[in-house]
């Protein structure tokens, strides 16, 4: 309530969103000082009535549609929208509260309402239809025809050229679909919390550590239980089935989490059916013969054809490496007691004493050349070795919470180049995990390019501070926090260099499988000893990593790489054969529902199962990516991105091998040029191929992966 009456309170003359265009701080920043969480609905309101009033302005334009007045009209419409809801997701992700998270649930149904209005406006869709049908005559550059082409396909793509009898089809499979999808993902996640299991005899936790027993006596206290309890979750299973010695409790545990949702009360195989049904009905509404094919359009994969080539390329090569990884585990484990044959439910215990045999590396070894303002440096220099950008402090950019530090970025010409704020570390505030997100985005306006505001959110350790100085510590990062920092800041790279004409083409706005490149590119960076002497020094010696620790962080990388690929694969498979049904699936009446859609399923995973296949378990029933997320026929997108960033980084590898510097300025050129300028302005593969003059290939992969020489063995 007393939110409500503040809302009101706060007019336009007092909310700064309203006057985003005047604001006086350095570079267009947000003014976060004056900025309060009564501002945002207000905001939003005016925002959308002044977006609805630029359609409205196109689309009663009485000169005749052209590519100026309704295309570049349409891109540009909606601009405070934008600037309000660039602050207020990126708050609600990385600072919120009570207050936030209230107003986001109002604003909800507000903005799809407003996107649907605009969306299913026909007189703006008839002046966009106009112009696309002249398109070939419209001299349009490249990035023009294709965001001519994305704005009238999306609107397409949302049933605008269906006759009105199909519109109401698409609603009614669009709303049942997303009904389907919904209680798929409600019904794992009910399974995982209705399972658990109590111990009393704490000889049964037998090889767990104490950092486990405790999260295991917590579990029970939450159920007001005595002893220990094990559950589905992964803070529990993860551990259990890595360090339990008990076999038979391993089994169960294993049971319990691969038969979620097959049958019983929380069965999710009839919604799988009806699932991929309405999802081939509604490709069949728009030609398509597949559901694969409608998804995959305009991604770099571009079609189901591409996708099993890649799928099959990669189980040809790494089967064999696989099946060796198998049997050598199953040696190993033969050797320390296991006297059966190796089930999945051995298969992390054993494999986790096997890596640490091999390789003996603890992040504890790590950790002390990785202190964070260290790794701040050498991640920044990175990006300075190979595009000369310097990044320089700016206290006078308000930042949204006092631990943010924002940097203003200049390019090698010392030309202003974008805003980035770093945020490093966890608060109450803050959801979990990393990301990178873009405040501001770039485009180019009346010769004016406004550049983007960045930032880089992580969750990474805390430095220790204390009134005792002896106890104090700087914050010392894990292997995992440098990767995840140098995967974060890719994407960065992306948003900040991009050098595009229109909003929606600039920096990460590229597709799925594509959009992954930048950063996972970055991360290579992470084995190489140049790199880490740049700035990998101890906190206290100042002594750089020494090799022999710098091998053993890669060999442990590659550490059971084929078994972990084909385990990917058998995932892509499974989803692609959900997907590329050519007629409804039927379910084969004397076996049952269940029974059908297991067989169907492990029919799709066999030519890459390398572990015996349980009876009773089943991947499909819990695959919330493909039937609840959004990457039904998307699966293969990890892989696929895998093989892009290694094939781009070996272009530098090359390069370090005749010149003896992994910065290689030119390689760097042809990144930057071809790719991280160029946002969604063409075709992925098209800009890939003029970064690597040829077609990416799997070869680079194979090579990181250690898997040629296992072949070859
Ligand atoms: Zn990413």
């Amino acid at each position: 309530m007393a939110l409500a009456t503040t809302m009101l309170a706060a007019t336009a003359a007092t909310n700064p969103f309203f006057e985003y265009k005047n604001w006086k701080t350095p570079h267009g920043t947000y003014p976060f000082d004056e900025i309060h969480a009564e501002h945002f609905m207000p905001a939003f309101d005016e925002a959308m009535k002044r977006g609805l009033k630029e359609i409205d302005d196109i689309v009663n334009n009485p000169a005749i549609p052209t590519f100026a007045n309704t295309i570049e009209a349409y891109e540009s419409s909606g601009e405070m929208l934008s600037i309000v809801a660039g602050c207020f997701y990126n708050l609600t992700n990385a600072e919120t509260n009570d207050t936030l998270q209230q107003i986001e649930m109002e604003l909800s149904p507000k903005l799809s309402e407003y996107s649907s209005t605009i969306r299913l406006n026909e007189g703006l869709f008839k002046r966009i239809k106009t112009v696309y049908d002249q398109r070939d005559r419209l001299r349009l550059n490249k990035a023009q025809y294709k965001l001519l082409e994305d704005i009238y396909e999306g609107f397409a793509n949302n049933g605008a050229n269906l006759n009105e009898a199909d519109k109401k089809t698409y609603r009614e499979l669009t709303a049942k679909l997303s009904q389907l999808t919904l209680q798929f993902g409600q019904n794992v996640l009910k399974a995982t919390n209705a399972w658990s299991m109590q111990l009393t005899d704490e000889s049964l936790l037998a090889g767990l550590n104490s950092d486990t027993k405790i999260i295991l006596r917590q579990n029970a206290e939450q159920k007001g239980l005595d002893g220990w309890v094990l559950n589905l979750k992964p803070t529990t299973y993860i551990p259990v089935m890595q360090d339990l010695d008990n076999r038979d409790i391993r089994r169960e545990l294993y049971m319990a989490s691969a038969s979620k949702c097959v049958g019983g009360e929380y069965d999710n195989t009839g919604l799988i059916v009806e699932i991929v049904n309405t999802r081939l009905a509604l490709a069949q509404l728009f030609g398509k013969e597949t559901y694969a094919q409608k998804s995959l359009y305009k991604t770099m994969a571009d079609t189901p054809e591409n996708v099993y080539n890649l799928l099959n390329q990669l189980r040809d090569a790494y089967m064999p490496a696989a099946l060796e990884e198998v049997k050598e585990l199953e040696q190993y484990a033969r050797e320390h007691g296991l006297y059966a044959q190796l089930q999945p439910w051995d298969w992390s215990y054993y494999s986790k004493k096997l890596k640490q045999e091999k390789y003996s590396i603890s992040d504890d070894e790590l950790k002390p050349y990785f202190e964070l303002e260290n790794v701040k440096k050498g991640v920044f220099g990175l990006a300075e070795h190979l595009y000369g950008l310097k990044f320089k402090e700016n206290k006078k950019i308000q930042v949204y919470h006092p631990e943010v530090t924002a940097y203003e970025v200049y390019d090698e010409k010392g030309k202003f180049l974008a805003v980035y704020y770093a945020d490093f570390h966890p608060r109450e505030g803050k959801r979990g995990g990393a990301w990178m997100n873009d405040f501001q985005s770039q485009y180019i306006k009346n010769k004016k390019d406004h550049r983007p505001h960045i930032v880089n959110v992580m969750n990474f350790t805390r430095p220790v501070v204390s009134d005792n100085p002896s106890e104090c510590k700087p914050a010392l990062l894990t292997y995992d926090e440098v990767r995840t920092f140098l995967h974060e800041f890719g994407h960065g790279l992306h948003g900040m260099m991009t050098r595009c004409q229109y909003a929606s083409q600039s920096g990460t706005n590229v597709p799925r499988d594509f959009v992954e490149l930048p950063s996972q590119f970055n991360e290579n960076f992470i084995d190489e000893k140049e790199f880490l002497d740049t700035f990998a020094k101890h906190y206290e010696t100042g002594a750089s990593m020494p090799q022999e620790l710098i091998d053993k962080m890669h060999a442990s990388q590659t550490y059971h790489a084929a078994y972990g690929c084909v385990r990917q694969l058998s995932f892509g498979y499974l989803d692609m054969a959900w997907h590329s049904l050519k007629e409804p699936f039927a379910v084969n009446e004397s076996i049952g529902t269940t029974e059908s859609v297991c067989r169907f399923s492990d029919e799709a995973m066999r030519q890459v199962q390398v572990m015996p296949t349980v009876y009773g378990t089943q991947m499909a029933t819990s695959f919330t990516h493909i039937f609840s997320g959004g990457y039904a026929a998307g699966y293969y997108s990890y892989k696929w991105s895998e093989l892009l960033d290694a094939d781009a980084f070996s272009v530098f590898k090359e390069a370090q091998k005749k010149n003896g510097s992994i910065f290689d300025k030119k390689a760097a050129k042809l990144f930057r040029e071809n790719i991280l300028e160029k946002g969604g302005t063409e075709k992925s593969m098209d800009l890939y191929r003029k970064f690597r003059s040829g077609e990416p290939t799997i070869n680079a992969l194979l090579e990181r992966d250690g898997i040629k020489a296992k072949v070859i063995k």
